[in-house]
């Protein structure tokens, strides 16, 4: 246990705040022991890789910093293969495992940050695909009980960027692990969605294995997303806003050129960072606090810029948005 333990190292936007006590996770058994000796005295705060977060004070909590490590296969038919993970394993190197074991459907998720017990949370997703996909089940801790629960997916009431924990469940849940339902080969390969299948023809590749699109999404993820070690983020700011095609078609008429996703009959999704970026925000810069200069939809610290500043940002990028296309974009990150 350590207290007032500074933060800056555990969040990707670099933000210095202090923990009022920290504590390293490594098993379940340990999670159980700490929080019964917590006894409800300080409230909780759970951070596994802190990709997803804006800190803009001290946290006056008792932070779980999960680190719990293990994959392990738990189930396997002609078809499919049923890989466990521990909640603090680092979810890209856990891509990179199942995909060492020939198992496709998380390749088009590869270089994601965070680990993979919050993977679940927002319902990741990149290029066309998202955790629900090949999610299989959690098991997470009940705060109240101190006892470990299954949640099927359809438990997890999955959306875009969403589920039951940033919901109905916020705060009631630790996760301790996660299942996937992974496809043995052949593969069905999701090359459609952004830059994928021109970077495959870069790479000279006709008939892509799931390691190829793997490489291909890092390469496109490299050349567009700041990486958090140089420049301080949090990736996607915002969540692309789901509108109804009415409105669209009221926007598309003054602005001619503004892309769109359909969601289902009478919604479509518009990227904010375009909207963000035709607002005149890229690349704008207050103090340490900006709007990347590549990738509008992503907040950077620059070095030394508050949570405070950033949210202040956040707000303005947020009000400008709105009095061009009338559109409130909302974060997609976590705001503490
Ligand atoms: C450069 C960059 C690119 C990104 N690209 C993408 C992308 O393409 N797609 C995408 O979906 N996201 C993306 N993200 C966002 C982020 O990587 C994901 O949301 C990731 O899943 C967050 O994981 P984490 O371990 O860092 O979570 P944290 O930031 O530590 O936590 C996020 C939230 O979950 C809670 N939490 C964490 N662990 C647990 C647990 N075990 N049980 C219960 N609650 C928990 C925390 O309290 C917090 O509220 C990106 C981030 C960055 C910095």
């Amino acid at each position: 246990m350590q207290f007032h333990h500074s933060l800056k190292n555990y969040n990707t936007f670099g933000i210095d705040v202090k923990a009022r006590q920290f504590v390293d996770i490594t098993t379940t058994k340990q999670l159980k022991e700490v929080l019964r000796e917590n006894n409800d005295k300080l409230p909780l705060f759970v951070l596994s890789g802190g990709s997803n977060m804006l800190l803009t004070k001290d946290v006056d909590a008792l932070v779980l910093h999960i680190n719990t490590k293990g994959i392990e296969v738990i189930k396997e038919d002609d078809e499919f293969v049923w890989i466990e993970t521990q909640a603090g394993e680092i979810w890209h190197d856990f891509v990179l495992h199942t995909l060492a074991q020939n198992l496709g459907g998380l390749e088009n998720l590869s270089l994601i940050p965070g680990k993979t017990g919050s993977s679940p949370i927002q319902n990741i997703g990149a290029y066309g695909v998202e955790i629900k996909d090949t999610f299989h089940s959690l098991e997470a801790l009940n705060l109240e009980t101190l006892e470990v629960e299954t949640f099927s997916n359809a438990d997890c009431k999955f959306g875009y960027r969403e589920s039951v924990f940033k919901n109905d469940l916020k705060g009631k849940y630790i996760i301790t692990s996660v299942t996937f339902k992974l496809k043995k080969a052949p593969h069905i390969l999701h090359t459609s969605y952004g830059a994928i299948q021109q970077e495959l023809n870069t790479m000279n590749i006709e008939n892509p294995t799931i390691k190829d699109v793997s490489n291909a999404v890092i390469a496109i993820r490299q050349s567009k997303l700041p990486d958090p070690k140089e420049i301080g983020n949090s990736g996607s700011f915002f969540k692309n806003p789901i509108i109804s095609k009415e409105l669209y078609q009221q926007l598309i008429t003054k602005n001619p050129g503004i892309p769109h996703y359909p969601v289902n009959e009478t919604e479509v999704k518009v990227p904010a960072g375009w909207l963000i970026e035709h607002s005149g925000l890229k690349g704008f810069r207050k103090g340490d606090a900006g709007v990347h200069t590549k990738q509008a939809l992503v907040l950077v610290n620059y070095g030394n810029a508050s949570g405070q500043e950033l949210i202040d940002l956040a707000h303005f990028v947020q009000q400008t948005v709105f009095e061009k296309f009338g559109i409130m974009i909302t974060p997609e990150v976590n705001i503490i």
